[in-house]
């Protein structure tokens, strides 16, 4: 069999790594994966690593875990794929209707949002939170009803903005072909994703190929674009969205956001009111809320999708990573009766969704993902969530005397600090300095997965993981911190 080292030189012999400058393998080589149980990771040495992203945020449940590898293991005895376009399976059929169920259900109540203020998960607890009124004889047809399939993020992205578009074209709207989208913003890697992209590092070299959107400014409160203060914010940095609407709306489809959490961006965490208003200002302008919940869907929030922290109802739903507990590729586009009538007719009035891929639907995915939503009703997960909330939201406090910490962010299952090189002026680490790299090589070192964005270090473990794991976790951040700096 192969060696450590032999494995590592095929490695770099044969595979192109995602999102990585391969000549920096010279110095640092991959680390070889050999298997996983919960919370851990083990390589092929040997070495034992706790997972503090969640292998990119898709995992929630744990490495290989029982019932999801059974669920896996017996659908692949029936049927491993099998085309969505005339022809469909079981496991597709009750994930869409979980799903349809589980959104319509997680419609909270005033109070329960209340309940979570006075428990401090609310950013700005001395804001009145106003649920938005969804125009009661409308209820119906705005009600998320359909479940249109396909296979990552990036794909749910380009279905749901290429669905905006076309509800608008067929009812009579043909001007309104453009959309919105935030600095800071990340909705994936394919060309309709990056065009609503904001995060220059990984969307500005490939800005001649794109369409052009309106760049509204980012909800980003420790660097607030309105320079407001914490205590004393009404959402001013909303107001760049209407200034783009009051001039353009009769062009604009929708607008794009990640909800609570700019994650790929630096994991900035706004407050719930911002989308309490920005649901109100697409009511008043005419446009599509697409909520691209990819990275904050099934639980990460502290509740099943982070839009229920506002108590709205979007246009269109964009769910992903993790749909299938991070176990397989599998994504989904939900959306509202109304825009599903207005592709509805008879053939030749051609108004059909032309887009599907080979994957679309996936069964051995979807079992997964219907195995994985019957775990967290029977095991109730959101509710176990909430003292390993706690526990994270404490544990970030073992950073507020470091000198190089500026900011601390936390909401459900992330935590984050935002490193600079000046308190004082909020002065950033220039990004050659690679400040982030360095903390993740001694974190590693010391037997944690953290992979910083620039120097926004975070947490985003497993929900199996334990109190005193996220003890460990964090300890090993502070560690590596202070080593580094
Ligand atoms: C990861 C991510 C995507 C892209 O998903 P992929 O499966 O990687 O294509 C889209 N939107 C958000 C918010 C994400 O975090």
């Amino acid at each position: 069999m192969n060696n450590y080292e032999d494995l590592v030189k095929k490695d770099l012999k044969y595979i192109w790594h995602p999102f990585t400058q391969m000549k920096d393998y010279e110095t640092d080589e991959p680390v070889i994966i050999d298997r996983g149980k919960g919370v851990y990771l083990w390589d092929k040495k040997g070495n034992k690593y706790i997972d503090g992203i969640s292998s990119w945020w898709v995992n929630t449940l744990g490495h290989s875990h029982p019932r999801l590898n059974e669920a896996l293991r017996k659908q692949s005895e029936k049927i491993e794929h099998v085309l969505l376009a005339g022809f469909s399976h079981e496991p597709a059929i009750e994930l869409a209707e979980r799903l349809v169920n589980l959104v319509n259900k997680n419609c909270h109540s005033e109070l329960a949002d209340y309940e979570l203020r006075l428990q401090g998960e609310l950013c700005f607890p001395e804001m009145p939170l106003r649920a938005s009124n969804q125009g009661d004889s409308e209820s119906n047809s705005s009600k998320i009803t359909k479940v249109f399939y396909s296979d990552n993020g990036s794909t749910a992205v380009e279905v749901a903005l290429k669905m905006a578009y076309q509800y608008w074209l067929q009812s009579g709207f043909p001007k309104k072909n453009k959309f919105i989208s935030l600095k800071n913003s990340y909705h994936g890697d394919t060309l309709g994703a990056v065009s609503v992209g904001g995060v220059d590092v990984y969307h500005k070299i490939y800005k001649p190929l794109l369409f052009e959107v309106f760049q509204a400014d980012s909800p980003y409160c420790y660097r607030c674009p309105a320079n407001c203060e914490q205590n004393s914010c009404h959402i001013e940095c909303l107001n760049s969205v209407e200034k783009i609407l009051e001039k353009y709306a009769e062009e604009i489809a929708g607008i794009i956001i990640e909800p609570l959490v700019q994650a790929a961006g630096g994991m900035i965490i706004y407050p719930a009111e911002y989308l309490v208003k920005l649901r109100k200002l697409c009511d008043k302008y005419n446009i599509l809320l697409i909520d691209d919940e990819v990275a904050m869907g099934f639980g990460r929030t502290g509740k099943m999708f982070a839009y229920e922290h506002a108590n709205i109802v979007p246009d269109l739903i964009c769910l992903a990573k993790g749909i299938t507990a991070g176990y397989l590729p599998l994504s989904v586009t939900m959306t509202t009766d109304k825009i599903y009538q207005a592709f509805y007719d008879d053939y030749d009035r051609m108004k059909t969704f032309f887009h599907g891929h080979s994957f679309t639907g996936n069964p051995l995915a979807a079992a997964v993902a219907v195995e994985n939503l019957k775990i967290f009703e029977e095991e109730k997960i959101i509710e176990s969530l909430q003292p390993k909330i706690k526990k994270l939201k404490s544990s970030l406090e073992k950073f507020r005397n470091i000198d190089c910490i500026g900011d601390i962010r936390h909401i459900g299952m992330i935590g984050a600090v935002e490193i600079v090189k000046n308190k004082a002026t909020k002065e950033p680490y220039a990004f050659e300095e690679r400040i982030g790299l360095k903390i993740y090589k001694e974190a590693l070192k010391r037997g944690a997965i953290i992979r910083p964005l620039g120097s926004v270090i975070y947490f985003m473990p497993p929900y199996v993981i334990t109190e005193e794991e996220i003890d460990n976790l964090t300890d090993i951040a502070v560690q590596s911190i202070k080593s580094v700096l």
